[in-house]
């Protein structure tokens, strides 16, 4: 067991409001939501982050972000924005790739 906060909940070693689930994809409600709905696409294998990405991972990355919309609207939502924080400088906090989304309520700020 590493010390990496989504190995853990991937392992179900610390608890997680899980949303969805299959052989290579886990998906949970973030812990400090922005958004009325707000969770997060994580791959079960641990790669740092979206710059530690190489070819082997292109059919993952399509495959999780295909995932959005299904689950957005499985969440209740119609429209919804995705966010992927890259290194320290770019906001990134847990350093095991994730894909946000999060929708719902009041308009989101504009880009
Ligand atoms: P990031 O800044 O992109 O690395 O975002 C990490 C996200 O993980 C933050 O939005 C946190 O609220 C969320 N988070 C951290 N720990 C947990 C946890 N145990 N369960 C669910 N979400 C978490
Ligand atoms: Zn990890």
């Amino acid at each position: 067991m590493t010390d990496c906060i989504f190995c853990k909940i991937v392992a179900g070693a610390i608890p997680s409001k899980k949303i969805y689930e299959d052989s290579e994809i886990i998906a949970f409600n973030d812990i400090h939501p922005i958004a009325p709905v707000h969770f997060l696409l994580v791959p079960k294998v641990h790669v740092a982050g979206l710059g530690d990405c190489v070819a082997e991972h292109e059919g993952l990355l399509g495959r999780l972000l295909l995932l959005a919309p299904k689950l957005a609207k499985e969440q209740g939502l119609d429209g919804f924005r995705t966010m992927i924080n890259t290194g320290k400088s770019g906001g990134q906090e847990v350093f095991h790739l994730h894909i946000h989304v999060f929708g719902g309520g009041s308009s989101l700020p504009k880009t």
